[in-house]
């Protein structure tokens, strides 16, 4: 086709596009009438949209792990990898003085709920944790991924739908397990100690992301800005927009990905607020060239984390004291701000993430410093442990030990080369291993400081 016949198309509607997906065209569209979008509402849309977003659309009765999934992550290696979450879970609550009720379990984004399901036959164990659980509750955004978390944790137990969320049994403990969409639906009732479960949710929450740039010189001529005067740097947004069609359409497998970033042209509401919230950021703003990621719907998390383990202690009316801790395991620096960071991942291996918008999983290192920083102001009742590697952590939770008793229970050779395989794959640092890209990091009540480190991060269990 001539070059006449493609500029006549090419601004004409995205009706003249064929679209790799509905979400495609969709957010193409959405594009066309408001502009560029940032990169945090088309994660957003990609990930959750109820109109084929990644984790919200049934996937023909597939789902996103295991191997004919998309990825795979440590629980589904080893149930190991859960029964020594259970294990630092129990540590924890010994340590802060075995609370006798008002134990509530959260996990955030419970995949499969193969995470859950092993935390519950660890601490099964523990009797008096156990009889100590009121309840669990599972965050989680899409539907066939709650039910297959109901079908593994409760079995045939009815699901109700309740004020609260879903609900039904577990069938480890026998206490409700509720389901909502959002921590914020989670009941924030004060004298509970949640403990809270992330493994590899943060880093499919959206981010921001910017680069600091020169501003535009002022006209000399025309400008009434001192000639003298310094320009400093500014903060632009990276947005999202399609490609222009001439260089999507190729029959080469060089073809560009539908949509693709470019630098917003002045600042927007995102890039004049958020990189101003952290010394972090306005110590890169004078570097032309810098890149950060922020994820605001991270910091609120981890914010909405620490005020339910440390209290509000903003209002210092009858605070109970703090109580409960979360843990976050996931990939990202541990100190520096990541750039750059957002993939795709379709069947396993690494895609462009602005091709085929919901049938690709997106995801991004998660700045554990920021999370940090956002638990220790949000409450001054939490202290913040970590992130050390998960080999480290995983090790001084006795994985090698856990795994030589179940290697015990094995006759069968293939049996054992899959346990000892898969041990080690979760606390390996080089080659395919997980144990150091993988951190681990500890929100729990303050005032131990020194004193008391938590288990996996220096400290021992006080059994
Ligand atoms: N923790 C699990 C699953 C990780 S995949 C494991 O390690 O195997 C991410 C999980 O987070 C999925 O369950 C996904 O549906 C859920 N999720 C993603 N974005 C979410 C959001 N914004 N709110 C709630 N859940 C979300």
């Amino acid at each position: 086709m001539g070059s006449r016949g493609w500029s006549a198309f090419r601004y004409s509607s995205t009706e003249a596009r064929r679209w790799s997906t509905p979400l495609a065209r969709q957010l193409a569209e959405a594009i066309n009438t408001t502009g560029p979008i940032p990169l945090a509402a088309y994660m957003r849309q990609c990930l959750t949209s109820p109109h084929g977003g990644y984790y919200t659309s049934p996937k023909d009765g597939r789902d996103q792990f295991g191997r004919k999934g998309d990825f795979i992550t440590s629980p589904e290696i080893s149930q190991i990898f859960g029964e020594l979450l259970g294990v630092w879970i129990v540590a924890e609550w010994m340590a802060q003085g075995r609370k006798s009720r008002g134990v509530e379990l959260v996990e955030v984004g419970p995949g499969r709920g193969t995470l859950m399901d092993d935390i519950l036959r660890a601490i099964r164990n523990f009797r008096s944790l156990a009889s100590s659980v009121e309840v669990v509750y599972m965050v989680e955004a899409s539907p066939s991924l709650r039910e297959a978390q109901k079908t593994l944790l409760c079995g045939d137990a009815p699901m109700e739908e309740t004020k609260d969320g879903y609900k039904s049994t577990s069938k480890s403990l026998g206490v409700p397990v509720i389901w909502t969409e959002d921590i914020r639906f989670v009941p924030k009732d004060s004298g509970k100690s949640p403990f809270i479960i992330a493994h590899e949710f943060f880093d499919a929450l959206p981010i921001h992301a910017f680069q600091s740039v020169h501003p535009p010189q002022p006209d000399i001529t025309t400008s009434t800005t001192k000639p003298h005067g310094i320009i400093t740097p500014q903060w632009r947004e990276l947005l999202v927009a399609p490609t222009p069609l001439e260089t999507t359409h190729t029959t080469h497998a060089t073809a560009s990905p539908e949509f693709q970033l470019s630098l917003a042209k002045s600042p927007t509401p995102h890039s004049l607020l958020l990189p101003e919230t952290s010394p972090r950021y306005k110590a890169l703003r004078p570097h032309p060239g810098s890149l950060i990621e922020i994820s605001p719907e991270a910091l609120s998390y981890a914010t909405d984390f620490a005020l339910r383990i440390g209290g509000d202690t903003t209002n210092n009316n009858n605070q109970p004291s703090p109580s409960g801790a979360a843990l976050i395991l996931d990939y990202g620096p541990s100190s520096t701000i990541p750039l750059n960071s957002l993939r795709g991942i379709r069947a396993h291996k690494a895609v462009s993430p602005f091709s085929s918008p919901g049938l690709v999983d997106l995801s991004a290192d998660v700045d554990f410093t920021a999370l940090a920083e956002a638990a220790l102001g949000a409450s001054s009742g939490v202290e913040v442990h970590g992130p050390v590697e998960q080999g480290f952590f995983l090790q001084a939770m006795g994985i090698r030990e856990r795994a030589e008793q179940l290697l015990k229970g094995v006759r069968d050779e293939e049996g054992r080369v899959r346990i000892e395989g898969a041990w080690k794959r979760l606390v390996e640092r080089g080659g395919g291993g997980m144990g150091r890209i993988y951190k681990v990091m500890a929100i729990v009540p303050a005032g131990g400081g020194a004193r008391r480190r938590p288990v996996g991060f220096g400290g021992d269990v006080d059994v």
